[in-house]
């Protein structure tokens, strides 16, 4: 893997599938209101492959992860050079993107947070049984192997 795979990943061109991902997340109002987010937050967008755009630098640190996915918009406080070796992250990223367009765009939001809350209650963390990240892949997200509460040693 170059050191470059991360953003190379993220200059593929489009298939047929993800310019379907594209217009849907469009129409279902995802990507609009990730744009809005990653411009409320200050950060520098640009359009990169496959309908995603990548904003950066943005400044506030809520949601507590190095990235976060709203549309096909993935926005992080990190720089551009950051994810040049974040192929696996990056991926991780673009399977939310997938998910946006098929948990109907913005009705996904209060679904992953149903998500984080059942994850809450089982294991003490917001990713071991939250199903859109189980989907993206738990270790590609940089979040540990899933457990419950009741394994968990001191
Ligand atoms: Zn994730």
């Amino acid at each position: 893997m170059s050191s470059d795979a991360g953003l190379a990943f993220l200059s593929l061109p489009h298939t047929s599938w993800t310019r379907v991902r594209t217009a849907i997340n469009w129409v279902n109002l995802s990507t609009p209101l990730g744009l809005a987010v990653a411009r409320f937050g200050g950060a520098t967008i640009v359009r990169r492959g496959r309908g995603t755009h990548l904003a950066t630098g943005y400044r506030f640190g809520f949601p507590q992860a190095s990235a976060f996915t709203v549309g096909s918009v993935i926005i992080s406080a990190q720089d551009l050079a950051w994810f040049d070796d974040r192929l696996i992250l990056l991926r991780h990223e673009d399977r939310h993107c997938t998910q946006y367009a098929f948990a109907l765009g913005v009705v996904m939001l209060p679904l992953y947070v149903l998500g984080v809350a059942v994850s809450y209650v089982l294991a003490g963390d917001h990713s071991s049984y939250n199903p859109f990240e189980r989907l993206a892949g738990l270790a590609d997200g940089n979040y540990p192997p899933p457990r419950t509460r009741f394994a968990r040693r001191p």
